[in-house]
């Protein structure tokens, strides 16, 4: 099947050039196709043009509950009628926070914000304000935002700025290392007494959903402890969607502070970043963050619904069976094509790509990777209805069911036909 004009996305296309750089407001979707949606409901999304599409991008993360829950959006409608901001609290701040804290199970105080990158921000900044030092470990192929002194892209073990405009030396501050290796991270640690915070993403899915070996985030927190560094735990991706209690409860390592976004507001802007009492009131001692929409009541109300929805009927069970069954078929598919589609990663959020090794540790591991080949692929399955990100990384809701996965199945394998 293969799908019907899109002429009025590519009119609208036209003009959305003429008013912001090329035609996107995000420079993630200049990779993506000229589409203009229309609407999402559940697991799929329609174009302006009539076209149908089963999603596993879920707007890069945050449809945890699939497209356009009705339970979170009529709670959004009904408490803004009351207003949005006011500079000051409102009546379900504490609401929003005891749900928010009693779900993730580990921290004392939470600070709601718009956006992981700003609260990544805020979460470094709470570190060297502690510690008093000024350096960051992190580890190769992740993202935490794209601000100047986070924003870093790894090529053959060279780490260098990400963007054009970014200077050199905002990444100086920052020891890049591989992930899963905890000899390099010993030596580094040992090497330095300057490092405020071990930043990391416990599962990479910003680079092939790597997950942590069997004891690696548990090396990171003894040697956080030994050394007095504080360890931040990027749950932007993974917060509320690898478990309810995000990589915390799933890989049983806590913490001191950790910054969550996308899922936790059934798609509406929202971040947080939580942590211990001692490391949070440290916003009242002269450690700033700050921000005009934090807390709305639009966001309040999200967060209250969204996390509601996740307690009373945990859609884990079923996103990850759909997930494994999707995962397997996928390879069944690589195989009976004979083609290297290989995938790696959690069921909730896994990453799929052309070539070798089937599984890999760290960034350098996926140098063999042929990203373009896999992005060719997201073309073609765009053609044939589905809506996958180029960069490999495909994302289940609570929404997707039995006729998601037989649709995406028979869409992969016309498009991987085209592809021949
Ligand atoms: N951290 C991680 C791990 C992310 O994946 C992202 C976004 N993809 C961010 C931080 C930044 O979040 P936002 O796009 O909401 O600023």
């Amino acid at each position: 099947m293969s799908h019907r004009s899109r002429t009025r996305s590519g009119e609208i296309h036209q003009r959305a050039q003429q008013l912001t750089p090329g035609g996107v407001h995000s420079n993630v979707r200049l990779a993506g196709p000229r589409i203009c949606f229309e609407r999402g409901e559940g697991a799929r999304l329609y174009d302006v043009d009539g076209n149908e599409y089963v999603d596993y991008l879920l707007g890069q993360g945050p449809n945890l509950l699939g497209h356009a829950s009705a339970v979170v959006n009529d709670a959004v409608a009904r408490e803004a009628r009351r207003g949005s901001v006011f500079g000051a609290q409102h009546v379900l701040e504490n609401a929003a926070g005891e749900v928010f804290l009693d779900t993730i199970g580990w921290a004392d105080r939470v600070r709601f914000g718009l956006t992981g990158t700003e609260s990544d921000q805020a979460a470094l900044r709470l570190a060297r304000a502690a510690t008093g030092r000024t350096r960051f470990v992190r580890f190769e192929g992740t993202y935490h935002g794209w601000l100047d002194n986070v924003l870093a892209t790894t090529v053959d073990g060279v780490t260098a700025p990400g963007s054009v405009g970014q200077l050199a030396h905002h990444l100086d501050d920052t020891y890049f290392i591989p992930y899963n290796n905890p000899e390099v991270l010993r030596e580094t640690l040992s090497a330095h007494d300057d490092i405020a915070a071990i930043i990391v993403e416990p599962v990479m899915c910003n680079s092939a959903a790597i997950q942590p070996k069997d004891g690696f985030l548990a090396e990171i927190r003894r040697l956080c402890d030994q050394h007095g560094i504080v360890l931040i735990f990027d749950e932007v991706i993974t917060g509320f969607r690898v478990a309810l209690g995000g990589a915390v409860e799933r890989y049983g390592v806590t913490p001191d502070l950790a910054v969550y976004g996308k899922a936790m507001a059934g798609g509406w802007p929202v971040s947080a970043l939580a942590g211990t009492a001692e490391l949070m009131d440290q916003l009242t001692e002269g450690v700033v963050h700050a921000g005009t929409f934090n807390s709305s009541i639009p966001a309040c109300a999200a967060v209250i619904a969204t996390l509601g929805l996740l307690r009373d009927d945990p859609p884990y069970g079923r996103i990850e069976a759909h997930g494994s069954k999707l995962i397997e078929g996928i390879r069944e598919l690589g195989a009976a094509h004979q083609v290297p589609l290989r995938s790696q990663g959690l069921p909730m959020a896994f990453h799929v790509s052309f070539g070798e090794p089937e599984l890999v540790h760290d960034h350098a591991g996926t140098a063999g990777f042929d990203q373009s080949r896999y992005a060719d692929l997201t073309r073609t399955l765009f053609e044939h209805g589905v809506w996958v990100a180029p960069r490999g990384i495909w994302y289940v809701s609570a929404a997707h069911g039995e006729d998601e996965l037989t649709t995406v199945l028979e869409r992969l394998d016309a498009a991987l036909t085209a592809e021949a």
